[in-house]
């Protein structure tokens, strides 16, 4: 099967209203646009350098999502063009996000990134950092980024009870994160969860946005 026909195969499995980012990390520009040719228009990196290499070789109508950790000192050269970085994980970031869509005018779709896997090799906040971000003076005076909802990543296991609770976990963050602090904004949607091996769950456990890559770019099913 053809990249254009893993992409089809995968929306046609998964409900309207899931986003599908094709995580297009590691692979040449040849290859990604073979899935652009195919339709795609969301795709996910999670090096900055590689991002914004290929970003500048690529049509202007992608929607990049940066999915990885993200240092302050690249922050600049992605605002202009990013579509949602997924992958917040501390008021400094979100600081340096503001500051550099300030210089340009414009706002940036954000997503928190939570730890919800039992490795302790992931980024991501607890619930204890994310409302020390979200009750700060510093973000209260931001008008530069949009929060859009919450990421994680889970455990890399098929231990199908693991996933459906590290998942649901993730949602009952976003639940209380919405109705504490943005039950008037209609733009705190989102649930990134759910990856090649654990889309479907992802999705009965509440996902809005899948990244998939394996299954996109290196699958020979
Ligand atoms: C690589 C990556 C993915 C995609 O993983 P696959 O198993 O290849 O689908 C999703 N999210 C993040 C944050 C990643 O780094």
């Amino acid at each position: 099967m053809s990249i254009q026909d893993h992409i089809k195969k995968i929306k046609d499995d998964i409900p309207e209203h899931v986003r599908l980012v094709a995580v297009s990390k590691t692979k040449p520009v040849e290859t990604i646009i073979e899935a652009y040719d195919g339709g795609q228009r969301v795709f996910g990196e999670n090096k900055a350098q590689d991002l914004i290499a290929k970003q500048a070789l690529m049509p202007a109508d992608i929607q990049w999502h940066f999915i990885g950790h993200l240092q302050t000192n690249k922050v600049k050269y992605m605002v202009p063009f990013i579509e949602m970085i997924e992958s917040v994980d501390s008021l400094k970031l979100l600081k340096e996000i503001n500051k550099q869509a300030a210089k340009i005018d414009r706002k940036v779709n954000c997503l928190l990134q939570f730890h919800i896997a039992s490795e302790d090799t992931k980024f991501g906040l607890d619930m204890a950092k994310a409302e020390e971000i979200l009750e700060s003076e510093v973000f209260a005076s931001m008008k530069h980024i949009i929060i859009c909802g919450v990421m994680g990543m889970a455990t890399y296991t098929d231990d199908e009870a693991v996933l459906r609770e590290e998942f649901g976990r993730l949602k009952t963050y976003f639940t209380k994160i919405k109705a504490k602090y943005f039950s008037d904004h209609q733009s705190f949607t989102e649930i990134s969860m759910g990856m090649s091996g654990d889309y479907q769950i992802a999705i009965e456990e509440g996902s809005t946005n899948i990244r998939v890559g394996t299954l996109i770019f290196s699958s020979n099913i």
